[in-house]
């Protein structure tokens, strides 16, 4: 369930491979962290990986039987590593019932819902925000 991220530093002469522990809860990574320029030119480090939120093969509306109806995708701010800005690229699978053809997502449980970041990151800012005023 959690697997690490492997950070690629390349210096002068060679390359040093860092591997952190991410410690998100169901989140699996499925491909290495690299460093790619952010809107703004800054060095952000980009995550790719999949939720492993459990889900209930049943419809919440009506209870009929759900079939894997593609997949999605977020961007989502993690806390900075390295010094970096971290975004998280994470795919989840959507669903549909073959009832009522209403369709839902996997959730992202270490995603705030309203935000493009990490729960862990928001607590981060609003603890900071708190010890600046
Ligand atoms: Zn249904």
């Amino acid at each position: 369930m959690l697997s690490k991220y492997t950070i690629q530093r390349t210096g002068f002469r060679m390359k040093e491979f860092i591997t952190l522990r991410h410690g998100l809860p169901y989140f699996s990574v499925t491909k290495e962290s690299v460093v790619a320029k952010g809107a703004k030119g800054a060095d952000n480090l980009v995550t790719e990986g999949i939720t492993t939120s459990p889900v209930l093969p049943v419809c919440p509306c009506c209870g009929g039987k759900a079939y894997s109806h593609g997949t999605f995708t977020r961007r989502l701010w993690d806390l900075s590593v390295l010094g970096r800005r971290h975004l998280l690229i994470v795919t989840g699978k959507r669903y549909r019932c073959t009832s009522c053809h209403h369709m839902w997502r996997q959730r992202i449980d270490f995603a705030n819902p309203e935000h493009n970041f990490t729960f862990r990151l928001g607590k981060r800012m609003q603890t900071t925000l708190l010890n600046y005023y």
